[in-house]
């Protein structure tokens, strides 16, 4: 069957790039489940729903019209993008207003339920033989039951310098403290700070980007 790697980690740490790049190495299909929970904020930004109200959100869920591409090779953009319908919300999801609500959306229960459904499903249909899954919860919820199972860590200070490299324009106290209170949010939810039983801990945070993929790949 299809090798799982689930990869899990705070933001920052390098997660996506790390195991997108791990996946193209290992000829592997490659899931940003951060990407879902990103689109569905998306979604409910543009129907200007209040992120806060729990059932405004559940029922969004039932006209979210979702597809993520799985090719970490970044060519056909079908292939590597994030559509919602007929948008191609790829940049879209990344920008503030997004990030801002996502921790609320994410903590809803029925959100998470439906999401990993949707997440189980991709896995099972990989072609490839294996996929790289990321986010906050994969070695834990989605795939508890993965062959390789990783939480990629750096310290704050370390997530924070690489967050605002990322962010032109933006201050370092000011990506500090959006990171620093999206992963407290987040952590009241799922716990990604601590490797659960079975999972192999990579810390980044004195390693180079190729180090941490060849970290990963060790795994
Ligand atoms: O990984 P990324 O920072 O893009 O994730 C965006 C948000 O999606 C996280 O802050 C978290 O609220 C949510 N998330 C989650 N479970 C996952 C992946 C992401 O709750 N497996």
């Amino acid at each position: 069957g299809t090798i799982v790697v689930a990869v899990d980690g705070p933001a920052g740490s390098g997660k996506s790039s790390v195991s997108k790049a791990s996946a193209r190495k290992l000829g592997f299909a490659y899931l940003d489940t951060g990407a879902a929970y990103r689109a569905l904020s998306w979604f409910v930004v543009q129907r200007r729903l209040d992120p806060t109200d729990s059932a405004a959100v559940i029922d969004a869920i039932a006209d979210f019209d979702y597809r993520i591409g799985t090719d970490p090779s970044g060519g056909d953009p079908a292939d590597t993008g994030v559509f919602v319908g007929d948008h191609d919300v790829t940049e879209a999801i990344r920008e503030p207003d997004v990030t801002a609500v996502v921790s609320a959306i994410a903590r809803v229960p029925e959100v998470r339920t439906y999401l990993t459904g949707l997440f189980r499903t991709i896995i099972r249909r990989t072609e490839r033989p294996g996929i790289v899954v990321e986010g906050r919860d994969i070695t834990t919820v989605v795939a508890p039951d993965a062959q390789v199972r990783i939480l990629l860590t750096a310290s704050e200070e370390a997530r924070i310098a690489r967050r605002s490299a990322e962010l032109v324009g933006q201050s370092a106290a000011h990506v500090g403290e959006q990171l620093h209170r999206r992963d407290r949010a987040d952590s009241r939810v799922v716990d990604f700070m601590n490797a659960a039983d079975g999972v192999t801990t990579v810390d980044s945070t004195d390693l180079d980007f190729d180090q941490t993929v060849d970290a990963v790949i060790e795994v």
